[in-house]
């Protein structure tokens, strides 16, 4: 499995004035495809500092990647560093001018292309990503067969670099066309005590599988990860290995399953027959999206319903207009209302119902930004929980509240 570096680069990371978002969302993008970040450095904009992290960085991994301190601004010194480190010139480049020219031109802003000409000085040897959302490329450099890519700090530049770029190209590069994952969940052995027992089949794993361990409550996840080329073989591969594994932890073991929570859900669903529905809010979908991910669905989710204004709420999935008055729309009462007439309205086992307030700003009657409240409600038996998560951003939100649900619900 290749091993990956990386490397934040900013002055204002290290001060405190702002948190690394960029290293957790390439780490996950990379370990989606198999390959895991064994290090992660936060330095600062100077030129030394950044060389000498590059070569620790490249002896340790085959693949360095770097944000932060491309911009126009005095203080950023990533392209130098590089070029110094590479052995190599920086040059203008054609191909990222005319780029650049075109992106200031579509914002009305070709008076100043000269001022920002500087970003389409790239190091000679470099490969250019081109950036569509900001005026920093991202550069390749290539040594020893081992990689580096130098992206800008900007979290919204980084995101669509690393999703539609890098991370089909790695892809390409390394043969990493598959990623096939298992889930052997053990409980009663604690994490040290399972680590020790398992270590010499994790030892003797095939390289291109990678072991993990995810602690959840009294359990521990045991996250197996094959990459490879041909999708089929790495199943038998990931099953043949589990087979080893399953003798080691015997009488522990309690699920083996596929990662994907939906997926879970989606095999306990079927196995018992049972039916599903949604009503929801602050979610705005996001949770009947995932139920209906999985092929399949249709056996047991019959339903969601969107209802996003309260009188919607009162019309649809009868909650009560005095509950709402008494309690307010963003209500444990409300939830549990809207679960009930959900699951009235499509007739199924299961409904489930989310009402919060996603932001930004505060929801109409003073709730705060992040509050929200879920009802998971089986047959005739209801749970209503609260969540409060004012630290993530709309879209975040939606994804995180839908996921815990489900994972609440499995
Ligand atoms: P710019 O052209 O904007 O100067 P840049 O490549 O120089 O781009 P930086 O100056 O280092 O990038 O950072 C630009 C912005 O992105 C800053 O607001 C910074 O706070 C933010 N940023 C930089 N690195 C990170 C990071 N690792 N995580 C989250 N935000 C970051
Ligand atoms: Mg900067």
């Amino acid at each position: 499995m290749e091993k990956a570096v990386l490397i934040t680069i900013g002055d204002e990371i290290l001060s405190g004035n702002t948190v690394d978002t960029n290293s957790n969302f390439i780490a996950t993008e990379l370990k989606n495809i198999g390959i895991q970040v064994i290090q992660i450095f936060t330095i600062s904009d100077e030129i030394d500092t950044i060389k000498t992290t590059l070569k620790t960085a490249f002896e340790l991994g085959d693949l360095v990647i770097t944000t932060g301190g491309l911009g126009p601004t005095r203080d950023d010194k990533t392209k130098k560093a590089l070029a110094e480190f590479f052995n190599d010139e920086i040059a203008l480049d054609e191909v990222t001018f005319n780029h650049l020219r075109n992106y200031m031109e579509k914002r009305g802003r070709i008076d100043i292309l000269e001022r920002n000409k500087e970003q389409a000085f790239v190091p000679t040897k470099s490969v250019v990503f081109q950036n569509h959302f900001g005026t920093a490329p991202c550069m390749m450099m290539e040594q020893d067969g081992k990689l580096s890519f130098s992206l800008p700090g900007v979290p919204y530049e980084v995101k669509p670099l690393i999703r539609d770029q890098i991370v089909p190209y790695l892809k390409e590069k390394f043969n990493l066309y598959y990623i096939h994952t298992r889930i052997v969940s053990v409980v009663g052995i604690p994490e040290s005590i399972l680590a020790d027992t398992i270590e010499d089949w994790e030892l003797a794993l095939p390289g291109n599988m990678a072991l993990s361990y995810l602690p959840v409550g009294t359990r521990v996840k045991l996250r197996i990860t094959a990459s490879g080329e041909n999708e089929e073989a790495l199943k038998q591969q990931a099953e043949h290995e589990i087979q080893k594994l399953l003798p080691l932890v015997e009488g522990h073991v309690i699920a083996v399953t596929e990662d994907k929570i939906e997926k879970i859900l989606a095999e306990l669903l079927a196995e018992r027959k049972l039916t599903i529905s949604t009503a929801e809010s602050c979610t705005g979908g996001e949770l009947a999206k995932m139920i209906t991910s999985n092929s399949g669905s249709s056996k047991y989710f019959l339903g969601g319903i969107v209802a996003y204004a309260t009188e919607k709420k009162v019309q649809i999935l009868n909650v009560s207009q005095d509950t709402v008055d008494q309690f307010t729309v963003v209500s444990e009462q409300v939830a549990a209302e809207m679960a009930l007439g959900c699951q009235k309205l499509f007739d199924t086992d299961i409904s489930l119902s989310t009402t919060g307030v996603a932001g930004p700003g505060k929801g109409e009657d003073g709730k705060e930004v992040g509050t929200v409240f879920y009802t998971i409600r089986i047959k005739d038996k209801e749970v209503t929980s609260k969540l409060y998560l004012p630290h993530l951003d709309r879209i975040d939100f939606m994804n995180f509240v839908s996921q815990k649900i489900i994972q609440d619900l499995v």
